[in-house]
Formats: C-alpha cells, structure tokens, sequence
C-alpha cells in the first residue's frame, strides 16, 4: 500500500480533506480531494473525487451523523480508512492560530494542544472547529503523528513595528498583536514563484489572497513583512462577509445602542462586507452578474479598498518588484482584476486585457511599470509538504 498523508481543513460548517500520495521520489502527488458540508443543517453531503475530478461518492449524510465537527470527522474517517483499507502516514491540520511564537508547524502533543487551546480567544470561530478533528483522531487512532500548520506563522518573521497597534505596551504582552491570516496560503505563493518567476521571487512582492477572506501580504526575499490582517481576521481589506477596515467607534456606537458582544460578533464575522454593502449576497459571481446599483457600489468598494491596501504595503519594501493575485476571486475574475489595478494607474501599472481574461501568469502590459501575476494558490500542498517533513524527521 502506498504511503499517504491526509490534510484536513475544518470549518464550522464542513470539513475539507485532501489525500496524497507519498510517491518513490518523496514527492506529494495528489490522489483524492473530498468535503464534508452541511454540519449541523439537515442535509449534510459528502462528496469526494479522485485527483483527475472523477466523482468518487456523493451522497446525503444522515442529520444524526454530522450534527457537528467531531462527529462528522467520525463520518470522513470511517469513509476513508474504507476507501484506503488503511490509515494514512499522518494527518496535517489547518490550524488558524499559533500565537505570538509558533512560526513552524508543529507535531501535536497533549502540551501543544492545550496550548492551542488558549488561542481560542483570539479566533473564537475557527480554532475550536480546526482543533477538533484533532481530538477525534487522537482519541481514535492515538498511533498517527499528526502536525498543526497555522495561518499565523507565516507572519512571524514581522518587525516589531508592523507586528504592534499604537496601543499602550501592556496590551501587546497580553497578546493583541498584528498576527496576521492566509499564511499558508502565501508559503505556497512564495514557493511558486521560486520556480514559475524566479527573476522575482526574491523581490519585493505584494500578495493579494481574494477568497471569501481577503489579504494582501507584504514579502521580500519570500518572507512576510507585513500583512493587512492583524490581531483577527476582520482587520483590513473588504470580505465576502466581513468588514475590513473599521473605524472602531463604530463597535462603541453599537454597544452604547445595547448590541451585546454575541451579536456584534456575528454582524462583523456573518453580516458585513460584500453581504452587508450589497444587501444581495457575498459571492463576487452574483454581484458582477447583478444590475443592482448596491452590487455596484459593492464592487467599486472593494476595488477601490483592495487597491489602496495593497498598494500601501509598499511602505514595508519601499517598493514593489511584483504583484500577484491568488484565491477564489484573485484567480478567476479578469473583470476585478482589472477593477482593482485600475487604481494603480498613476503608477503605471497595466494590465494587459488578453493576458488578465486568460488569468495568467503574466496579466500586466509590457509596459507596465511593474508586472502583474496571478498564482494559483494551494495551500494543502503546504500543509502536505510540512507534515511529511516531520514526520521524517522523527
Ligand atoms: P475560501 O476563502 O472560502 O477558500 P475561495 O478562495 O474559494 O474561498 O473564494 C471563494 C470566492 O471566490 C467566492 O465567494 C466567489 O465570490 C469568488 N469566485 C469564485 N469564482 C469566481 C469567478 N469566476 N468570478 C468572481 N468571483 C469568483
């Protein structure tokens, strides 16, 4: 049987899995890639397919079983060790937060995970879902080696000035620091470009990851310098759902009104952003589709602030030598794309129309000032590549 390592990227509401094959050359090939969603709605799924897009199964989850992530973990292992008759080599896990001194990934213990357990506070809404599964398997198959790989560690490598807000010191040692998301995301951009652009690699990079969350990353000499999320994931670029950047009188405004911590939690993390501006829907698909006037001011909104942060990160480098787009909406859409670098035109950046509607690699004209770029980002891989490392090291 060949040798497999397993990445698992849980939510609140699905659980995502990627296996890969350890091949003869120590390489990661991709084999099976599957989502567990719907937990706790009446209708979870499970759909997997193999690395060709084959469907392997697709079917309707009994409620009872996945009402939540540990007990759908439970449906994800069982489907596996079936399909595998076996288990894996050992599971890697996206873990968002690593606090202020893990900037490795990690070989999970009983001390790391109480550890992680006490940065719960600083990402109320992921971290108990990531460390879940953890538990499950370690309480299931206490044999597999398994490794948390964060978000946040990517960004350790930050000054101590971009890691700080202008607040009085006692704070940052109490942990509000600028920790900075996506990082697994940006390894994998940084590892690219060493070998599609090497002529850049090394250079002064802005980063953008557009998914439902949104980045943009600062990196030179492949190294994060500063990034525009900071202490959680709310700070900075407009989102599918959340914010960004917030003058934080607005929180005030709304406590004095009477709105507790629980709800104004769920307005920033659920209600706002592409969702809140629009009054339509979060997905970038349905507001460039849409006539609305509110989709419109939307889009103009995040163009407009995607293209004033991630320009700003300038200030870190004093300079850029390269910008790439990555994610869901950095990888398919021309027309934001476009929207976005449009704001950029005083600096003599252009995009190129054919080369941004066929994404890619190069997007900007020949005579840009500066080249465009859009990556496709892979952050399992990541993770993959991390948690074989390892686990050979051990
Ligand atoms: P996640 O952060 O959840 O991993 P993704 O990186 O997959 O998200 O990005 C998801 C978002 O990408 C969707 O909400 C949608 O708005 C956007 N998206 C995907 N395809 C397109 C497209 N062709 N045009 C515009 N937006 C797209």
């Amino acid at each position: 049987m060949t040798d497999t390592i397993l990445v698992i990227n849980a939510g609140s509401s699905s659980i995502k899995f990627y296996l890969y094959d350890i091949d003869g050359a120590q390489e990661l090939a991709p084999r099976l890639g599957g989502q567990l969603e719907g937990i706790g709605t009446s209708h979870p799924k499970l759909r997997v397919r193999d690395a060709a897009g084959q469907t392997l199964v697709e079917r309707e989850i009994a409620p009872g079983h996945a009402p939540d992530v540990p007990n759908a973990q439970e449906v994800v292992g069982t489907w596996l060790s079936g399909h595998l008759g076996g288990a894996p080599l050992a599971v890697g896990h996206r873990v968002v937060h690593g606090g202020p001194e893990l900037s490795e990934p990690v070989l999970i213990d009983d001390a790391i995970l109480a550890k992680l357990d006490t940065f719960t506070p600083l990402a109320p809404l992921h971290q108990p879902n990531n460390l879940a599964p953890i538990r499950v398997i370690r309480e299931r198959r206490p044999w597999i080696p398994q490794v948390a790989c964060f978000d946040t560690a990517f960004h350790r490598s930050h000054s101590d000035v971009a890691d700080r807000y202008a607040l009085p010191e006692r704070l940052y040692q109490q942990g509000v620091r600028r920790y900075g998301f996506h990082g697994l995301s940006y390894e994998y951009i940084a590892q690219r470009l060493r070998k599609a652009l090497p002529d850049i690699a090394d250079g002064k990079i802005i980063a953008a990851h557009l998914g439902s969350g949104v980045s943009a990353c600062a990196m030179h000499h492949g190294k994060s310098v500063d990034s525009t999320m900071g202490f959680t994931a709310l700070e900075g670029l407009p989102m599918g759902t959340r914010p960004g950047r917030l003058d934080p009188g607005v929180v005030l405004w709304m406590m004095e009104r009477g709105m507790n911590h629980d709800e104004i939690e769920h307005l920033l993390y659920h209600d706002c952003g592409m969702k809140g501006l629009s009054g339509i829907s979060n997905d970038m698909r349905e507001l460039l589709a849409s006539d609305a006037p509110s989709a419109k001011l939307a889009l103009q909104y995040f163009a407009w602030r995607v293209a004033e942060g991630m320009i700003g990160l300038a200030c870190a480098m004093n300079g850029v030598d390269g910008i790439v787009f990555t994610a869901g909406v950095g990888e398919n859409s021309a027309e934001i794309r476009q929207a976005i670098s449009e704001h950029w035109g005083w600096l003599g950046i252009k995009l190129d129309p054919e080369r941004n509607a066929r994404h890619g690699p190069r997007i900007s004209a020949d005579d840009s000032r500066i080249g465009v770029y859009v990556v496709r980002t892979n952050e399992e891989l990541i993770i993959a590549q991390h948690t074989l490392a390892l686990v050979r090291q051990r």
